[in-house]
């Protein structure tokens, strides 16, 4: 395995940039994430008191009402581990104490504390999935994902090996946009494999049913799209550019990831593990994996030298899926 960077060592420069926005006609498809502060409180304040009690099954259960509207509450999700904890029900203190990992900054208080204390009981090291401080994932509604593999396209223009912007989102609607796109003269055929298996590290969580996800053979209509280039253009040695994923683009109805894999850099020999470690990594980000871990073994490492997926990916991916993620219309 090629020792070079993948993503930047700071998350930001992954370039992810998801359009995930609510037009008018997707607005009930976000309805299964709704938070409901007023119908959580009850239950929450009802928890608190049990807890104090010492009460911890019934809390248990009342943190557990709580969650379901307010999903996104740290504390309500910190209440609920310590219960679950308290109580014995050990696999539920460590999804719990997760998702508060998953949605805090890995620098704030909050963050470093559950972090240490599931770590310490459990062993489990998740980590912040963050995208530029907000939770951005798929929803279950817009499921099966549809991903479009090419063989060896290039985005075009400044956009290649570049962060592409929205502009290339209006290029993509003109007619002759997939016909006249460039072909990465680094890329070889077996590629296109290695980005599948790259997809298939993480069909368990398809198993799983937190994702669902399709391979299509059209570009038109594709929510994820990978596209290919030698290098990266903006002074960075990486080997991965991903982009296209943001949620606060003013594009209705838009909503895509775009990912450039990086075929060149002058290496010799079997590139082929490096890019399905590569792809892995990417997409990892692409199901909303928005921050890197801190931890070597994970595939979401900024390095990653580990073909597979992690205990630690597994546990963050499942702890992101449990909460509701930021929409901005
Ligand atoms: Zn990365």
């Amino acid at each position: 395995m090629h020792k070079k960077k993948f993503c930047s060592d700071v998350l930001l420069k992954c370039y992810l940039v998801l359009l995930a926005l609510c037009a008018q006609s997707h607005c009930a498809l976000w309805a299964e994430d709704v938070q409901n502060p007023s119908a959580a409180a009850p239950e929450f304040a009802q928890g608190k008191k049990d807890f104090e009690k010492r009460k911890y099954k019934d809390a248990l259960k009342h943190f557990q009402a709580a969650t379901k509207f307010g999903s996104r509450n740290t504390s309500i999700q910190y209440y609920l581990a310590l219960a679950a904890y308290s109580s014995g029900d050990f696999s539920t203190f460590k999804r719990a104490m997760s998702r508060v990992v998953v949605m805090n900054d890995a620098y704030s208080g909050v963050g470093k504390q559950a972090l240490e204390m599931v770590s310490k009981r459990s062993g489990a090291k998740p980590y912040c999935a963050l995208t530029n401080g907000s939770v951005v994932r798929f929803v279950k509604s817009k499921m099966p994902i549809k991903i479009f593999i090419s063989q060896g396209w290039m985005l075009p223009g400044n956009y290649g090996g570049n962060n592409p912007t929205t502009g290339v989102l209006q290029l993509m609607k003109q007619k002759n946009f997939w016909s006249t796109l460039p072909h990465d003269p680094s890329y070889h055929g077996n590629y296109h494999g290695c980005a599948m298996q790259g997809l298939h590290a993480w069909d368990w969580a398809r198993s799983e049913g937190i994702l669902d996800y399709q391979i299509v053979q059209s570009p038109q209509g594709a929510d994820v799209l990978v596209f290919w280039c030698p290098k990266l253009q903006q002074g960075n040695i990486g080997n991965v550019v991903l982009t296209g994923y943001t949620s606060d683009l003013n594009l209705p109805n838009e909503h895509k990831v775009i990912i450039q894999l990086v075929t060149g850099g002058g290496e010799s020999g079997d590139d082929s593990g490096r890019i399905a470690l590569m792809a892995t990594h990417e997409f990892g980000h692409c199901w909303g994996l928005g921050s890197h871990s801190a931890n070597p073994s994970d595939v979401m490492y900024s390095v990653p030298a580990k073909s597979g997926v992690s205990e630690n990916d597994r546990l963050t991916l499942r702890a992101l899926y449990d909460i509701a993620p930021d929409v901005r219309k």
